[in-house]
């Protein structure tokens, strides 16, 4: 047995996608209070102060390319991988439109697709990686209206614990986190009634903060984690229980 107590070890090359608000930053903000290199991707606005920030679109692969190679460039290979840029498009099914089906997919499941295999190059290299999938409760307890969604968070599950079976044995881990219902624009966007309605819901009787996802995340991928592999994580209160 190792012995092992350092929580993540520093400087390794954290790539965080949609690093610029919402949980994405909060992460970002963990792992550089940790010392580590971090890099986000901001695909509109401004990016924030105090990161190499690299602007792309999870829809495009060469956006993508593009953006690895300006952080390999700066610090090398991304070492850990948070897959965090995600959508909504709410309806109900019948209203729901194929593409809007289609484009929270491409962003949610098939984005992350696009980023894990490019980091791969780079774990495969390094001998080392480390991948989080920011999934979320929705993904394995359903919600009505948001069938696209749902799904493409349950199919981060299937990226996870396959990409763990395929390179498993090269000192890669890939692991998904799946919050419930977090503070962010994302969540204040739902009408007060939806809110008020999880609210009743949650074990806890309270959201969570982006701060508590991200304190999750970085542990995860720390020495401390590293026999974890292929595992669904969830930070919701207790909302998603048994799921
Ligand atoms: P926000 O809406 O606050 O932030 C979403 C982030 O994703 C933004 O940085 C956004 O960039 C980025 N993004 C969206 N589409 C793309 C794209 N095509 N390419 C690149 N970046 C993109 O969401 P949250 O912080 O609340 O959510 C972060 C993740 O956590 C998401 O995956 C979400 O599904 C998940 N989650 C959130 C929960 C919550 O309660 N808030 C609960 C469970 C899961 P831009 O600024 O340009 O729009």
């Amino acid at each position: 047995m190792t012995e092992n107590t350092t929580e993540t070890p520093a400087p390794r090359t954290v790539l965080v996608t949609g690093g610029n608000r919402g949980i994405g930053r909060s992460i970002a903000e963990a792992y550089r209070e940790a010392g580590h290199n971090v890099c986000i991707t901001y695909r509109s606005g401004e990016a924030p102060e105090g990161f190499f920030a690299v602007r792309a679109d999870v829809t495009d692969s060469a956006s993508i390319d593009e953006a690895f190679q300006q952080i390999e460039a700066q610090f090398g290979p991304v070492e850990i991988l948070v897959a965090n840029a995600g959508v909504t498009k709410d309806t109900l099914l019948l209203r729901m439109k194929e593409a809007d089906f289609a484009d929270v997919v491409d962003t949610n499941l098939t984005g992350a697709f696009r980023v894990v295999q490019r980091a791969a190059k780079g774990f495969l290299r390094k001998k080392f990686g480390r991948v989080v999938l920011i999934s979320s409760v929705v993904g394995l307890y359903g919600s009505p209206g948001q069938i696209n969604y749902s799904a493409s968070k349950s199919g981060l599950i299937g990226i996870a614990r396959s990409l763990t079976r395929e390179l498993g044995s090269r000192n890669i881990t890939a692991n998904v986190v799946a919050p419930g219902f977090i503070d962010t624009e994302m969540t204040a966007v739902l009408p007060e009634e939806t809110q008020q309605q999880y609210l009743d819901s949650i074990p806890a009787h309270r959201f969570g903060s982006p701060e508590e996802v991200a304190r999750v995340v970085r542990w995860l991928t720390g020495d401390d984690a590293g026999y974890i592999s292929g595992a669904v994580i969830p930070v919701d209160g207790g909302l998603g229980m048994g799921h």
